[in-house]
């Protein structure tokens, strides 16, 4: 390995700090702090932090370096990478698995809503017809995942597209530029129209929310939950994807309000309900329900209105569920805690310029690499 690493490198980290703040700007791509971008340089997995959100990848250092050689001995292992290093993404095992230097996982609100039905594979070879892609059936996130994927790509290796069954899209490419032009291209095939709704009861639900600990979200695209017969039958039915366990802290996952009980009954019977479903009017949300929650929330929304009516839907079954268990306490922590964290460049300036430094060549142990980003010296520049 290079003992330093070299302008062109530092401005391919550079690219994918920018591309990724741009996808994770746009809500109907990627939710919070879902969804993870990496690049492999000179023997280096720079990878997206775990609870870390894309949106700020250019203000806050939000990726990590790990050995690649390291991490791919450990898939290898059978072992996960994530549980080695507390901060490394839930995906690393995917990202390392996948051979393309850059690697992109989103959760595409219309790659959702067609990965939710049973039917995709047959629906969507004819919309994806000319691109390399596979699906893939839905296994639970990381190593079980990484096989998955591992297994599908030694069958045919030159796939760059990858449509995850109850959970998302992945692309893979030599570059940003080249990634970026891909999803283009899959966003396009994929893209469904959302089932218009009826206008949102404002006055009503602002009058139900007085006095309680509800209040109306400041998220308009929440309420279609409320005011589509068709997204509320759908959305009550059952989960569609993990994430959706990670806001939803009861079974059945939400409380449909057809005619509100008496206000002063709504604490003791929708306690520990996050979210109120007010039918025909909206949806009023917990004035504790962080932004995270919201924005994953809104995702799911933005999901739902875009699966047809008639659409045969494969929701997580009740083993699926039970597998989660592991990861969702894990994500509900990281999605609760404060956005940015203590490697906030508003917080710490210095540690922005170091964003991209990294020795390639003395890459620290395992345990050494919490917190590394904040330790490493400044880049040596090379122009090699
Ligand atoms: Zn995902």
């Amino acid at each position: 390995m290079s003992k330093y690493i070299s302008v062109t490198k530092q401005s391919e980290l550079i690219s994918l700090r920018e591309l990724s703040e741009r996808i994770g700007s746009d809500p109907l791509l990627t939710q919070a702090s879902t969804g993870n971008s990496s690049i492999k340089l000179e023997g280096v997995l720079w990878i997206k932090a775990s609870g870390k959100w894309m949106a700020d990848a250019v203000h806050e250092d939000i990726f990590i370096p790990l050995d690649l050689a390291e991490v791919r001995e450990c898939v290898k292992q059978r072992g996960d990478p994530a549980e080695l290093n507390a901060r490394a993404s839930i995906e690393t095992a995917m990202h390392a698995v996948m051979p393309h230097r850059m690697v992109l996982h989103i959760h595409s609100v219309d790659a959702i809503a067609w990965a939710v039905r049973k039917d995709a594979p047959v629906q969507l070879k004819h919309r994806l017809d000319g691109l390399r892609w596979q699906w893939i059936p839905y296994v639970p996130s990381g190593l079980p995942l990484a096989r998955e994927i591992e297994k599908a790509l030694s069958a045919c290796s030159d796939t760059n597209v990858l449509i995850l069954g109850n959970h998302g899209l992945v692309i893979g490419g030599d570059d940003c530029a080249a990634v970026e032009d891909l999803l283009s291209q899959a966003q396009q095939r994929l893209a469904l129209c959302p089932r218009q709704a009826y206008p949102i009861d404002y006055a009503a639900l602002a009058e139900m929310a007085k006095g309680s600990p509800w209040i109306l979200p400041d998220d308009n695209e929440i309420h279609v939950l409320g005011t589509d017969a068709i997204s509320r039958a759908i959305f009550s039915a059952g989960f569609l994807y993990p994430c959706q366990l990670i806001f939803s802290t009861s079974s059945p996952p939400f409380r449909s309000v057809f005619c509100p009980a008496p206000k002063d009954q709504w604490e003791s019977r929708y306690g520990v309900q996050q979210f109120l479903i007010i039918e025909r009017c909206g949806v009023l949300v917990r004035e504790a329900m962080t932004p995270a929650q919201r924005a994953m929330m809104s995702g799911l929304a933005q999901v739902i209105r875009r699966i047809n009516s008639c659409a045969p839907i494969r929701y997580l079954t009740d083993e699926e569920i039970k597998n989660s268990s592991s990861i969702v306490p894990r994500y509900r922590k990281l999605v609760d805690a404060a956005r940015y964290s203590v490697f906030s460049p508003d917080r710490n300036p210095t540690v922005a310029k170091n964003v991209v430094a990294t020795r390639s060549g003395s890459l620290p142990s395992r345990v050494e690499q919490a917190g590394l980003q904040k330790n490493w010296p400044s880049p040596e520049l090379t122009n090699t």
